[in-house]
């Protein structure tokens, strides 16, 4: 059930789409601050999901995703192991 209470996402500190880092335009044109990130909806958010299994989240995933759990895990370990650029240069 939708919980549209208000209440503010404990990840919101962190998270990248919060921060206004991700989308383009300005922050009133963010309707997922509305949705997910003050109400109690942040709960179904899988930005907030992935963040409290990993500790971090990818870019281009947004609250309401569809990818598979599995893809997503899988994304975040390979951002956690690219090369840092600049060494070994
Ligand atoms: S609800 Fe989702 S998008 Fe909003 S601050 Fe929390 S983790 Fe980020």
């Amino acid at each position: 059930m939708n919980d549209y209470t208000t209440a503010l996402c404990p990840k919101s500190a962190i998270c990248e789409l919060f921060q206004d880092k991700i989308l383009q335009g300005p922050e009133k044109d963010n309707v997922y601050k509305m949705i997910y990130c003050s109400t109690g909806r942040y709960k179904d958010c899988v930005r907030y999901q992935t963040y409290r299994k990993t500790g971090t989240c990818p870019d281009f995933i947004m609250p309401n995703s569809k990818h598979a759990r599995d893809y997503i895990l899988k994304k975040v370990e390979e951002e956690a192991t690219l090369p840092l650029k600049g060494l070994n240069q």
